[in-house]
């Protein structure tokens, strides 16, 4: 059973437009027309380019700013019209961490992490069990006495995971909160965040502008440009079938495999086969906000290049993992006698996308090879944004 925890009905937020000029509106949309519901236990990430309304969206989950128009509910509560005296109880169950970690400089590790305890009038003691409790969770027990200076940007976002966790918040909103941070730290803090979903069941709702950060944890997804969501669905659906050009764009650059022109162009010097891509998705996606599905593909390669006898060298690829199935693509040289590859090949675009690049003695043009396979997909993106 899905229980919502947020809920986002018809909300713009608008700004005054700094040096306004005549012919121009005064005002701007930051979040313009936004309807998108986050469940309970979700890892909700909200991906878009910078200034593309994500900072203004979450602001307007704790109320530091308040919509235009539409309404904001958050555990039940309409918080669009809410006194700041009845927000702090809403509040007090949103922790938040950032991309600058936003630790206090002068207090110890302990101390930062006990300091919403202390406003919240704790106990002492209670405090002191608390902290230690947090600690451990972050596996930084021994760093207690520490200052954040002496602390790695891992080390200090952990401290500001657990000052966020302090008070048991039901709601965590991470904001670029791993965009400081190098690939295998961000994988470290990902998969802590990943506990903090899985063992305290809070719902996190991730800001960023990396599509792998999204691949690498959320379970669902609202991709965002010039101030509304223009695409949202459960992760796997998005990155199978992704159908806006902005979206297509983010999965280019998470999902790997697919080559370019220039590795086309080496392969066919170097191999006098048919060179073929195929896509793999290891199982069919229910379509998302447009419902278009998207079938499995790639999914009987070895079964048929076995069945037909073809000749076959795997050359290039990537597949990575997107809510725990499959999806990436797969290069091959197909080589074989007389008309035994174009059968062949004709019986795999019945189950797979295919992209076939031709032989070396018959290339075929990388765009209309991609045009040709139906695929308006990432490798068209991918190859429009490398020609700019
Ligand atoms: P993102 O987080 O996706 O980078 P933001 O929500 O920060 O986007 O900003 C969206 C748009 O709203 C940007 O054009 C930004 O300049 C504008 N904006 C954000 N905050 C304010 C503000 N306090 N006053 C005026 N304009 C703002």
């Amino acid at each position: 059973m899905t229980e919502a925890i947020i809920t986002f009905d018809h909300v713009v937020k608008e700004y005054r437009r700094r040096g306004a000029t005549v012919g121009r509106p005064e005002t701007m949309r930051a979040v313009d027309d936004v309807s998108l519901t986050i469940d309970k236990g979700d890892i909700f990430g909200i991906i878009g380019y910078s200034g593309a309304g994500k900072s203004t969206l979450v602001r307007l989950i704790n109320a530091l700013e308040r919509p235009t128009s539409g309404t904001v509910t958050v555990l039940g509560q309409d918080v669009t019209g809410l006194s700041e005296a009845k927000l702090r109880p809403v509040r007090q169950k949103i922790g938040m961490i950032f991309q600058q970690f936003n630790l206090f400089s002068t207090k110890t590790v302990a101390r930062n992490i006990a300091y919403p305890l202390q406003l919240d009038h704790w106990r002492k003691d209670y405090q002191d069990k608390r902290v230690a409790e947090l600690l451990d969770f972050v596996g930084l027990s021994d760093q207690a006495d520490k200052y954040p200076s002496q602390l790695s940007g891992g080390q200090k976002q952990r401290v500001g995971i657990a000052r966020a966790l302090a008070t048991n918040p039901q709601i965590l909103l991470a904001d670029e909160a791993t965009s400081a941070l190098d690939p295998e730290t961000t994988g470290e803090v990902l998969a802590l965040l990943k506990r903090v979903n899985e063992e305290f069941g809070v719902t996190i709702v991730l800001i960023t502008h990396q599509m792998s950060v999204v691949q690498q944890i959320a379970n669902r997804v609202a991709v965002m440009s010039g101030g509304k969501v223009v695409e949202q669905g459960d992760v796997y659906n998005v990155f199978a079938a992704p159908q806006q050009a902005v979206t297509k764009r983010f999965i280019a650059t998470a999902v790997s495999g697919l080559p370019e022109p220039a590795r086309v162009a080496s392969l066919h010097d170097e191999w006098s086969g048919r060179i073929v891509t195929v896509l793999i998705r290891q199982r069919e996606s229910q379509g998302g906000a447009s419902g278009a599905a998207v079938s499995a593909s790639g999914q009987n390669i070895s079964e048929l290049i076995a069945r037909y006898g073809v000749g076959s060298s795997l050359l290039y690829g990537g597949i990575d993992t997107v809510s725990g199935s499959a999806i990436g693509s797969i290069t091959y040289e197909f080589s074989g006698d007389g008309d035994l590859v174009e059968r062949f090949l004709a019986e795999l675009s019945r189950s797979s996308d295919v992209i076939d690049f031709g032989t070396a003695a018959a290339p075929v043009d990388y765009d209309a090879a991609v045009a040709a396979s139906g695929l308006s997909t990432v490798a068209a993106v991918r190859h429009e944004e490398e020609a700019r």
